[in-house]
C-alpha cells in the first residue's frame, strides 16, 4: 500500500507527487484520468491547435452566461499527463507581487510564495521565446522600456516553458518516472473514507485504491470540486437534491469560480502574419522539416507568442488588462483554416470582479458538470474591456510591425461605444485560467487542508482566492511545490 495518493496528474500533481517523494513524505501514487502525453502534437508548440479538441481534452462548456449573449462558452481543460499544462500555450507568468500580498493568507504573501517559484522554476527552466515571428517582435517597441510583466505597462515576446524548441511541461521536468508510481486512465469517481478521514479512491470502473498516510485532490479548478462533492462534500441542499449523502456540509464548495474574461481583435493582410496564403505554401510544406532540424518555423511557435500588459483606461502605470497577441491568421467567420494572412490580439482582465459557480448536474461521474462562470455579471468587467479593446487599438499602431501591418477586420475599427459593448457580449470567451472553487480560507485551509475532514487535501488551482493578475500554470506549479512542503510536515 502507498503511503499518498494523488488525483490529477497536472500541473500541480506531478509538482506535488515528486516534491513529496523527493522531501521523503512518503510513496505516492498518482492517478491520471487521461491518456499519456506521449504524442508528437503535445510536444509541438503548434500541436496545441490540434490537441485542443481531441481525446487529450476534456472539452466541457459553460452553461449559458447571460451577461454574455446567453452563449456557451468553451471551457477546455487538459486531460493527460501534464493536465492542462500539457494542452496549454506555455506562456510563463508568477503573476503579481501584490496579487499573492492580497490573498491575504498567511503563509503565502509574495515572500512567502517566490521559494517555490524559484524552486519550479529551476526544474521548468522558462525563457523568451527563441524565434518569434517579426510581427511579435515589434510589440516591444509600444512600451520600450520593459519587457512584459504584470507589474507595469510593458509589451512585447513573452517567457515559456519550453526547453530546446519541445514542451517542458510539470509532467516531464519534475522527473516524475524516477518518484512516483503514475497510473493512467484511472478515473477518479469519488473518495474512500473511514469515519472522518480520507483512506482512498473509488475509480469509475468500481475499483478501489486505499492508501495509509492521505489524498491529495489535484484534479483542477472544475474537477476537485466535483470529486470532493460526490465525495459527499459540499452544499448539503445542492448534495441532498442528487442523492449524495452529505458528510460535511461545506456549502462554499464550488463557489468563487471565476477566469480571465478576454475578448479580440482581428486582423487580415497579405503578408502579414502565418496563414495558409498561397505566397506561404512553399513555407507550410518545408514547415515540419524545419522544425524537425531547426526547431523554427511555425510549427515552434506556441501560437501565443507575446503581448502587452497595460492600463486599460491609460490612467495608471498598474495594468489592469493583459494582451495576448498571436500572429497568426485566425478566422472569425467561416472555416477554421483560411487561405489568408493575419494576426490577432486579445483583452483579458487581469482582476476580473465577475464570480461564478461550479455544481454538479448528476452523481454520475461522467456527466458533464455545470460550470457557470459568471461572465460579465458584474459590469465593471464589461467597461474595464470595452476601454481596454479601445487603447489596445491605439498601442497596436506605435508596434513595429513594418509592412506587415494589417487592417482590423472583426469588429473592425468603426466598431467603438455601445457597439462595441454588444461585440463583447456576443464574442466574450476567457483566457482558460479557471480558479477559486476551493478557495484557501473558505473550504480549504491556510495549509491545504479540507476543512471538517481529515488526511485530505487540495492542491491546484481551484484554492486561488482570487486569480493572478496574468495566465496561471506556473502559480498552480507553485501551489503544487507548496502543498507537498505543508503535506510533508503535517502528515508527518
Ligand atoms: C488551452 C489552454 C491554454 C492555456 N494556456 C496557458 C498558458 O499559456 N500559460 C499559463 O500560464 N496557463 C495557461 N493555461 C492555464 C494553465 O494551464 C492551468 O491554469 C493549469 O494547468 C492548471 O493546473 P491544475 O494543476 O490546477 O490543473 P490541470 O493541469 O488541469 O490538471 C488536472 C489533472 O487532473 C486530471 N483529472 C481531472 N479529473 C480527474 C479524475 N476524476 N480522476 C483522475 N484525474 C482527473 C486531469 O485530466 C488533469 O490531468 C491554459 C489552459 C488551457 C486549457
Amino acid at each position: 500500500m502507498k503511503d499518498f495518493l494523488v488525483i490529477g496528474a497536472g500541473s500541480a500533481g506531478c509538482v506535488l507527487a515528486a516534491e513529496l517523494v523527493r522531501r521523503g513524505a512518503g510513496s505516492v501514487l498518482l492517478l491520471e484520468a487521461g491518456p499519456s502525453d506521449r504524442h508528437p502534437l503535445v510536444q509541438t508548440p503548434m500541436g496545441l491547435i490540434w490537441v485542443m479538441g481531441s481525446k487529450r481534452d476534456w472539452c466541457f462548456t459553460s452553461t449559458p452566461q447571460k451577461a454574455a449573449g446567453n452563449r456557451e462558452i468553451k471551457v477546455p481543460r487538459g486531460r493527460m499527463v501534464g493536465g492542462s499544462g500539457s494542452i496549454n500555450s506555455m506562456v510563463w507568468f508568477r503573476g503579481r507581487r501584490d496579487d499573492f500580498d492580497n490573498w491575504n493568507v498567511p503563509g503565502w504573501s509574495y515572500e512567502e510564495v517566490a521559494p517555490a517559484f524559484e524552486a519550479v522554476e529551476a526544474a521548468l527552466k522558462p525563457s523568451r521565446l527563441a524565434t518569434p515571428h517579426p510581427l511579435t517582435t515589434g510589440l516591444s517597441s509600444v512600451f520600450p522600456e520593459t519587457p512584459p510583466t504584470p507589474e507595469t505597462e510593458s509589451s512585447g515576446v513573452f517567457a515559456y516553458n519550453l526547453v530546446g524548441g519541445r514542451r517542458n511541461s510539470a509532467a516531464r521536468a519534475m522527473n516524475l518516472g524516477k518518484l512516483v508510481e503514475l497510473r493512467t486512465d484511472a478515473h477518479v469517481d469519488r473518495l474512500l473514507w473511514d469515519g472522518d478521514k480520507a483512506v482512498g479512491a473509488v475509480l469509475v470502473d468500481g475499483s478501489e485504491i486505499r492508501v495509509s498516510k492521505g489524498v491529495v485532490l489535484s484534479a483542477g479548478s472544475v474537477a476537485s470540486p466535483g470529486i470532493l462533492m460526490r465525495s459527499g462534500v459540499g452544499p448539503k441542499g445542492d448534495l441532498e437534491k442528487l442523492g449524495i449523502d452529505c458528510r460535511e456540509g461545506a456549502p462554499e464548495v464550488g463557489e468563487n469560480l471565476h477566469d480571465h474574461p478576454g475578448v479580440g481583435l482581428h486582423f487580415e493582410g497579405a503578408g502579414s502574419g502565418y496563414g495558409l496564403e498561397a505566397a506561404q505554401w512553399l513555407n507550410w510544406a518545408l514547415a515540419p522539416f524545419k522544425y524537425a532540424l531547426s526547431r523554427t518555423g511555425p510549427f515552434a511557435s506556441p501560437t501565443v507568442e507575446g503581448g502587452m500588459f497595460f492600463n486599460a483606461r491609460g490612467v495608471d502605470q498598474a495594468p489592469d488588462v493583459q494582451s495576448h497577441f498571436i500572429p497568426f491568421h485566425l478566422a472569425h467567420m467561416g472555416p477554421r483554416f483560411q487561405k489568408k494572412s493575419g494576426y490577432f490580439a486579445d483583452v483579458c482582465l487581469c482582476r476580473p470582479k465577475s464570480r461564478g459557480r461550479f455544481s454538479l448536474a448528476s452523481k454520475d461521474p461522467k456527466a458533464a458538470p455545470l460550470i457557470d462562470l459568471g461572465l460579465l455579471k458584474d459590469p465593471d468587467d464589461l467597461e474595464t474591456l470595452a476601454a481596454g479593446l479601445e487603447r489596445l487599438r491605439g498601442l497596436l499602431q506605435a508596434a513595429d510591425f513594418g509592412t506587415r501591418r494589417a487592417p482590423e477586420v472583426y469588429p473592425s475599427a468603426a466598431v467603438k461605444g455601445d457597439a462595441l459593448k454588444e461585440h463583447i457580449r456576443a464574442n466574450c470567451g476567457t483566457a482558460y485560467h479557471p480558479v477559486g472553487t476551493l478557495r484557501l480560507g473558505g473550504p480549504v485551509s491556510e495549509r491545504l487542508s479540507v476543512r471538517g475532514v481529515e488526511n485530505l487535501w487540495v492542491a491546484d488551482a481551484s484554492i486561488m482566492p482570487s486569480v493572478t493578475s496574468a495566465n496561471t500554470n506556473a502559480p498552480s506549479m507553485m501551489i503544487g511545490w507548496k502543498g507537498a512542503e505543508f503535506i510533508a510536515e503535517d502528515a508527518a
